[in-house]
């Protein structure tokens, strides 16, 4: 993990046929052999965090990743994503790896998924604001929540995120995406979620459960449904409805480990797929 060590594994994969962000290249800029994360979520799609960290450090060298993207050419995508094998803004170097996906890939809008832990810091929103699209995670309606969800290893609470997420608004004239993910644990607080999304002002509201192979099941259509009435007046996203490009990765290694198509079997027998949502 150390960013004077050769690093074997790639730093590029997809493109991935995203719902929210079309044929998306992603960017790893953490990369390491298993989840390096600030938070372990329940239905976290990479299974549990095997390297939780709370401070930024570097993981990829910027040449390096000039080098693999110089390899892959003129790739048709719609965006360039920062995401992969846990947070993204615990690289330390992500302005530096943000200049190089720009220069390289010009003319494609650059975004990041991230999980907003680290929002309260200034030098994050700094890094966030070089984006065009910043999709930040927000699945709980109050501290009770946030931990039982997104266990996080932060000390910061929940409220400190939403205060980081409406500062980080406040200043960030791209777009902001909200993504909030609705398991059985959350799935009754679909109004208060909707009150804490409309005070940071989003450009849009992604509603999504675990479609994805997830320890945790889905709900339902009908569910999801119920809770994107509580979103009225908000731009929202329903995972259920949303449209995906069909899109031909580049390689399956790299982009399975970040984007696994089998994984632990749901706890229940229940799933809802999405017509072509694997
Ligand atoms: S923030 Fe993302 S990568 Fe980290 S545990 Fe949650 S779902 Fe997984």
């Amino acid at each position: 993990m150390d960013s004077d060590e050769e690093d074997p594994v790639n730093y590029v994969y997809g493109p991935v046929p995203s719902w929210r962000l079309g044929r998306s290249l992603g960017i790893d800029p953490v990369s390491t052999q298993g989840k390096t994360c600030s938070f372990d979520c329940i239905y976290c799609q990479l299974g549990r965090t095997v390297h939780p960290l709370t401070v930024r450090r570097c993981f990829v060298k910027p040449e390096a990743l000039r080098r693999e993207l110089a390899q892959v050419g003129s790739v048709s995508v719609d965006t360039v994503t920062f995401s992969g094998v846990g947070e993204p803004t615990l690289a330390a170097n992500l302005a530096e790896l943000m200049a190089v996906g720009r220069e390289t890939l010009p003319g494609r809008p650059v975004a990041i998924l991230t999980n907003a832990s680290l929002i309260s810091r200034e030098d994050v929103r700094r890094d966030l604001a070089l984006f065009d699209v910043v999709v930040a995670k927000l699945d709980a309606a109050n501290e009770e929540l946030f931990r039982q969800i997104n266990c996080p290893f932060v000390s910061c609470t929940l409220a400190d995120i939403v205060v980081g997420l409406r500062q980080f608004r406040g200043a960030f004239s791209g777009k902001l995406a909200l993504q909030m993910m609705f398991v059985e644990a959350n799935r009754k607080w679909a109004v208060e979620m909707a009150a804490l999304a409309r005070s940071c002002a989003p450009d849009e509201v992604q509603l999504n459960t675990p479609l994805r192979p997830s320890p945790v099941p889905p709900l339902s259509p009908a569910e999801m449904e119920e809770i994107e009435a509580a979103f009225a007046g908000l731009p929202t996203v329903n995972v259920y409805k949303a449209k995906r490009p069909e899109v031909t990765p580049l390689g399956e290694t790299e982009t399975g480990r970040r984007r696994p198509t089998s994984g632990p079997p749901s706890t229940t027998e229940k799933r809802f797929e999405k017509e072509g949502e694997r």
